[in-house]
Parts: C-alpha cells; structure tokens; sequence
C-alpha cells in the first residue's frame, strides 16, 4: 500500500530488495526508542454526516515524526510494530492518548464527538486489549460509549477467534467500526453475527467511482446491504464534490476524507468543529 502513490515509477529507482530490508530493520531498530522520545503524536480526521452538515466524529490516525526517517507513514511502520511486540507498546499509546484527548475536549465543554482508534490485528486478538482498554478508560475518565475501535474486515477471516473478540470489546460499551470494507473477503453470512456498529467503505471503491462503473455498483451494494442489516456506513477517502453527491443519492449520509478535511493536529480540531458546525461550510 506504502507504494501506491508511486504511480509509473522508472523501475530503476526501486529499491532493491536488500535496501528494502535494511530500511524494516532500522525502522524497527528506531520504533523502539521512539515512544520514550515522544516521536508519535495523532491527528485526528473529522466525520461529517453531509445530512446535517455536522462532525460527528473524528478518525485518531497516528504520525511519527522520526529524526532519522523524517514524517514516516503508519501505512510503513505499522506493519513492521506488527511484525514485533512493538505493536502492543505503540497501540496502547495511541488508544491511551486518544482518550486522553477526547476526554479533555468533554471537560472543555467544547464538543462531544465520538473518536476512532484504529486497531492492529495482534492487538485486536491480545487477551489482554480487554482489560488495557479498560484500565485506559478508567485512568482517563474517557466515557466508552465514545470510543470507537476500528478493526478491519481482513482482520476477521477466523470467524469464531473474531467473534469471541469482539463479544469481549463490545462489553465494554465501546463502538466498533469495520474499516476497509469490501477489500477482505469477508464472509458476509457472518458478517451479521458480527456485534459491530459500523460499516466504513474502503477508499479505493470511492476512488473508483467515477471511472470504473463496477466500483459504483460495489459501493451501492455495501450501502444497501449495511441498510438491511442496520449498520451505520460512512464512506472513506471522499475528494471530489461528485463523489459526495454519488455517496449521498446511494443513502449513505456519513463521508470522511480530503473534501472535507486532511487529518487536523489536535489543536486545531476544535477551531475546526465549531466553524463547521456554525456552518462555514459554503462547498455545498
Ligand atoms: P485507515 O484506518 O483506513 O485510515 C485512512 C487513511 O486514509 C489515512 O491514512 C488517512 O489519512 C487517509 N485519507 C483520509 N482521507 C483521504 C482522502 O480523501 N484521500 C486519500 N487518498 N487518503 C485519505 P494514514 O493516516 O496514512 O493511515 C494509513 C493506515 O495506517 C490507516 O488506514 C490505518 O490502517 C493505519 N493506522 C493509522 N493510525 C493507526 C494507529 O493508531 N494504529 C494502527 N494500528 N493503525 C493505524
Ligand atoms: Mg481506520
Ligand atoms: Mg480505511
Ligand atoms: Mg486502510
């Protein structure tokens, strides 16, 4: 995924397989001593539900700012934390510091809108994640029934090890929000034993909206079918003014991506929330 944007790149300037490796293993090397040094922080993207033209929640998407690497992608480094137990030492972090957030925005009085965090897959099978969210919502007086965890749908493929997880996050009176719906091969006979509250369409069929009639049709069915089985949708990596007003005439009023918003430094989200709310939104 890390390389999507590279669109015709010369072959040449491929890294080699070596170099690639070399790469994992300082990444590795350096993820280790970047919690202590305080290299990660999140940012948060807003959710808009176009109907009311409202944020009405906000997406945590972590960001590590390495001295040696530069600004380096989740989409690289969170599969090599995964490959580790380093996995578990940053997810905890981040759900700890997106409460953290949230629950201080609550006690501002500024806003009350739910937060996603993204969870990895060894994460989300952790025995443990059970008790580390609880403890974490404890310690930071974070109301459960505005966190949001996010799992993607890949991540379900053993269906009874899902199930038995899920049961156990959902007792904490958490959300939960499958991400990158349609790209998993889930098996949709399961998918409404599922204790999940939300669909999120995955970007690439949003993206192919346009040019690919298939990926118009992919996006309905989802919209439909998480209709019939009463799950929330939102659509994810909304751009373009037409792809809002597609999403929108498909029943799906919930829309996240650059449209609207990047993902926004957290001191800059509550500036962001009250002028949209306010309706400094004259795109529409
Ligand atoms: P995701 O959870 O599917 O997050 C959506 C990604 O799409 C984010 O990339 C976001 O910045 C990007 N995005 C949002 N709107 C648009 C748009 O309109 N167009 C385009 N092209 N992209 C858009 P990001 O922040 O680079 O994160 C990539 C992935 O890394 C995330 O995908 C998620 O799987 C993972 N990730 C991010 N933060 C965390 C975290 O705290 N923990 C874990 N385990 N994974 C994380
Ligand atoms: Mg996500
Ligand atoms: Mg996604
Ligand atoms: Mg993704």
């Amino acid at each position: 995924k890390a390389k999507e944007g590279g669109g015709n790149r010369c072959q040449s300037f491929e890294p080699s397989f070596h170099e690639q490796i070399q790469r994992r293993i300082t990444i590795e090397h350096n993820l280790r001593k970047a919690i202590e040094r305080k290299e990660f922080v999140l940012h948060y993207q807003p959710q808009i539900d176009t109907r009311t033209n409202r944020v009405i929640g906000l997406e945590s998407l972590i960001r590590w700012e390495s001295p040696e690497f530069g600004r380096i992608s989740p989409a690289e480094f969170i599969p090599v934390a995964e490959e580790s137990e380093l996995i578990y030492l940053i997810g905890e972090w981040a759900l700890r510091e997106a409460c953290h957030q949230n629950a201080r925005w609550q006690e501002e009085g500024r806003f009350h809108v739910p937060i996603a965090v993204n969870l990895s897959s060894r994460q989300f099978y952790d025995q443990k994640l059970k008790e580390g969210i609880e403890a974490i919502l404890t310690e930071t007086g974070m109301d459960p029934q505005y966190l949001v965890l996010e799992i993607t749908e890949s991540m379900t493929m053993h269906v009874q090890k899902a199930l038995s997880a899920l049961r156990s996050l959902k007792s904490l009176g958490v959300h939960v929000a499958m991400d990158d719906f349609g790209t998993g091969y889930s098996s949709l006979a399961y998918l409404k034993e599922f204790p999940i509250d939300k669909l999120k369409i995955d970007q690439s069929f949003v993206k192919g909206i346009r040019h690919h009639p298939a990926n118009a049709s992919i996006v309905s069915a989802i919209i439909s079918m998480a209709a019939s089985l009463n799950l929330e949708i939102i659509a994810e990596g909304v751009e373009t003014m037409e792809q809002l007003v597609f999403l929108g005439g498909q029943g799906c009023g919930v829309m996240q991506g650059y449209w609207f918003s990047h993902p926004l430094e957290a001191n800059r989200v509550p500036d962001f929330i009250a002028k949209f709310n306010a309706g400094g939104n004259e795109w529409l």
